[in-house]
């Protein structure tokens, strides 16, 4: 089924009732060539990926719970390619390049907006370093214009500028940044997935991964066992106790990350905004909320929910960079587990057993890589050669420490990315 603004009106006009589910829903084969377990953002794009580039379709997603119940329906979906460091900051822009095509490439609504993404900065030392961000992102061909304070007051109004604290200096404006709605995408790249072939298996717990002389077999899962070539975990949060299953010990920890939204609002915020001076960035829904969130909770937890002294934290954030935002009633908050690299950059990589392959390590950064990175572990299952943008994303770095990609800045720690 296709979707058009013909269709739309036609549905419309006769009780819609002629929409078809988007995918199928068919139960697990015995034996797959490609088993990817995790029917995240990034799981759902390397299926649609592998069927779409190189022809693979005899390929299983495993989804422990409903497609997009994970990350990818909970993140607060700011995609942008404002990256300082060679090697992410090309992974990227070839993550954005692809965003800009996507709808129709997948035929389908993920509402992505570039309604720009201003980043402030609040000192001398912050302006220098956004300027050699903005120099990068610019000699890699994407856009940044560097706003001085009168700048940022055109653009952002309602911003306080009264305060002496932390007054603000100017801004890195990044205009192709912006917004998409999240399990669009999940949904998205689902039916292009299944259009092709993709069998998309929902309630299906990998419980197990078989290896046999080095080389994986398949995976035992709570609808039973299936015999694979190659298997790729893309299971975010849950990344170490998968991989756990093939005896691997990975460099990743699971932090909680929360989010926040608002009641709906007349539009009133135009742009994504990052505060440079506390864990704060916030952006407005097309259904009005505003979306807003900060840093991590800063202890590794399974439970998909925070704790007040961030909630506190980011409400104090917000309300020092716009007091109005003290008017609007928070209508919900929920937390998200992210799989932390000590770098604070992602694996997309092999592991030491044939046929098994680790997409993992977005930390809280992963929704603007889905199209890129379902496009690089694709390339990888496919080819078993790294794709071109994403060659620095090797495991082993965090074994010899060479060409460890610390975008922040702060060393190998995962509590401070
Ligand atoms: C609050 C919050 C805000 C964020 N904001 C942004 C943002 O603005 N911009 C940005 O770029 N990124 C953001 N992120 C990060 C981004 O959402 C994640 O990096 C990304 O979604 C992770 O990849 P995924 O979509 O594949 O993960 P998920 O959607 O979590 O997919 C992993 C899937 O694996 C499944 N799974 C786990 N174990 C098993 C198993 N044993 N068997 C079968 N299936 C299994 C899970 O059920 C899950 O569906 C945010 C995250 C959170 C939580």
């Amino acid at each position: 089924m296709g979707f058009s603004g013909f269709r739309v009106l036609k549905e419309g006009l006769t009780g819609n009732r002629g929409w078809t589910p988007q995918w199928r829903d068919p139960a697990p084969k015995d034996e797959y060539d490609i088993v990817i377990i995790g029917g995240g953002g990034h799981g759902l794009s390397a299926a649609y990926y592998l069927a779409r580039e190189h022809g693979l379709t005899n390929v299983a997603v495993l989804e422990k719970g409903y497609l997009g119940g994970g990350n990818i329906g909970r993140n607060t979906t700011i995609v942008r390619a404002n990256y300082f460091l060679e090697g992410n900051s090309q992974f990227y822009s070839y993550s954005m390049k692809l965003w800009e095509g996507l709808e129709q490439e997948l035929n389908y609504n993920v509402m992505h907006s570039q309604r720009g993404q201003v980043s402030l900065f609040h000192s001398d030392g912050q302006r220098d370093v956004f300027v050699r961000r903005g120099n990068m992102m610019r000699s890699q061909g994407d856009d940044a214009v560097l706003l001085d304070r009168d700048g940022v007051r055109k653009l952002l109004p309602y911003l306080d500028y009264d305060n002496t604290r932390f007054p603000i200096y100017g801004a890195l404006y990044h205009p192709r940044g912006g917004t998409a709605r999240h399990d669009a995408v999940a949904w998205g790249y689902a039916r292009g997935a299944d259009q092709r072939g993709v069998d998309l298996i929902q309630n299906c717990e990998v419980t197990g991964i078989d290896v046999a002389n080095g080389a994986v077999t398949g995976v035992q899962t709570t609808r039973g066992a299936i015999r694979a070539k190659k298997v790729g975990i893309v299971v975010a949060g849950r990344t170490s106790q998968v991989a756990a299953m093939a005896g691997l010990r990975l460099p990743i920890e699971s932090h909680i990350l929360q989010a926040f939204v608002t009641e709906g609002l007349k539009p009133c915020i135009d742009h994504v905004i990052s505060y440079g001076m506390g864990h704060f960035y916030i952006s407005q829904s097309d259904k009005g909320g505003l979306v807003f969130g900060g840093d991590l909770d800063m202890y590794a937890s399974y439970a998909q929910r925070g704790n007040l002294p961030m909630v506190e934290h980011v409400m104090e954030a917000g309300m020092t960079l716009m007091p109005m935002i003290g008017k609007a009633k928070v209508l919900r908050n929920w937390g998200g587990i992210m799989d932390m690299t000590p770098d604070g950059s992602p694996i997309i990589d092999k592991t030491g057993i044939d046929g098994l392959y680790l997409d993992c390590g977005w930390c809280y950064g992963g929704f603007k890589a889905v199209p890129a990175s379902g496009f690089s572990f694709a390339h990888l299952i496919a080819t078993d050669r790294p794709f071109e943008a994403a060659t620095g994303f090797r495991l082993d770095r965090f074994r010899d420490g060479y060409g460890l990609m610390d975008e922040e800045g702060t060393g190998a720690q995962h509590n401070l990315h």
